[in-house]
């Protein structure tokens, strides 16, 4: 294992490291996570083994990339700014495990890995999250802003149940493992924070359509307090479903007479596979009349 220091015990040594390097945060999303016990509890959650390679988004001084490093086979750090960029090569060169990767990981070509743990900069949590729900990896110990948390693991019926919650289930099994204050961190942010646990695996429900479910989704939320009916009608400039007054009426009145809100996934993406096969019929009929 790797030879070198660790900050912890306490919050005073991570709050050392950032007055070594003359840190102040504020940019870029930078909240640094201080409190070594939550450091402690997000490392032992990725239930790193020796043939682990680790993901880490935004690791900013290193304060988890260090505790990730002791255990995994190899963290492949990525870091936006290059002030931090500097004190993650200034702390890590010499050691072996440690990859550092330099640039925007809304942008760059992401590597292979097995898990993803990282204290997400929280403006680019939605984007960030669906585009590693598209990688194949086993685990992700993630920090996100608290109300985001909570609508990813939502239900029907619930106030924050949306359209996160439905891609999120669509992609992966999410469950909220601690709740984080904002005082762990320093600067403190305006909001607590949550980590999700996030396991990726098929879907429970079948999907005809990835896309058009997920924009079928993302159309019915927009207008969550609308019936299912007249969302979809409202909607159809994006969704552009055909004879859309025929399609409506052959679609199950049971669920069409319901809000997006009050459906599960599994009830949604039902109506958006009918809305496929009825598409598929019209067009083969349309065919034959030619
Ligand atoms: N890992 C550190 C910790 O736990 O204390 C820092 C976490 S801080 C919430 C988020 C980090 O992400 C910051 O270091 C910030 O510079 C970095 N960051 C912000 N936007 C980024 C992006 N698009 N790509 C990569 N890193 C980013």
């Amino acid at each position: 294992s790797a030879n070198y220091p660790i900050y912890s015990g306490g919050f005073s040594l991570v709050r050392s490291l950032l007055k070594k390097y003359n840190i102040k945060g504020g940019t870029f999303d930078q909240h640094f996570l201080v409190d070594a016990g939550y450091l402690d509890r997000i490392v032992a959650a990725s239930e790193l083994g020796p043939e682990d390679v680790v993901l880490e988004i935004g690791a900013g001084i290193g304060n988890l990339t260090e505790r990730l490093a002791k255990k995994a086979k190899k963290v492949i750090a990525v870091e936006l700014d290059p002030v931090l960029v500097r004190v993650l090569h200034d702390r890590f060169d010499k050691i072996e495990n440690i990859e550092i990767i330099a640039g925007d990981a809304l942008k760059i070509k992401l590597p292979e890995f097995d898990k993803v743990v990282s204290n997400l900069p929280y403006s680019i949590s939605s984007e960030i999250t669906f585009k590693l729900l598209r990688h194949k990896f086993k685990l992700g110990i993630l920090m996100y802003q608290y109300e985001f948390a909570a609508r990813m693991v939502s239900s029907p019926n619930c106030k924050d149940y949306s359209r996160l919650t439905v891609d999120t289930c669509y992609f992966a099994d999410a469950s909220i493992l601690m709740k984080v204050p904002k005082n762990a961190f320093q600067p403190a942010p305006e909001v607590d924070s949550a980590v999700i646990k996030l396991v990726p695996r098929p879907a429970p429900f079948e999907v005809k359509d990835q896309a058009f479910f997920m924009d079928f989704v993302a159309a019915v939320f927009s207008q969550r307090r609308k019936k299912l009916r007249n969302a979809v009608l409202n909607m159809n400039h994006v969704l552009e479903i055909p004879s859309i007054k025929e399609v409506i009426a052959q679609l199950p009145e049971d669920m069409m007479s319901k809000r997006a809100e009050n459906l599960t996934p599994e009830e949604l993406a039902k109506v958006a596979n009918q809305i496929i096969d009825l598409k598929t019929s019209l067009l083969a009929n349309e065919l034959k009349g030619q």
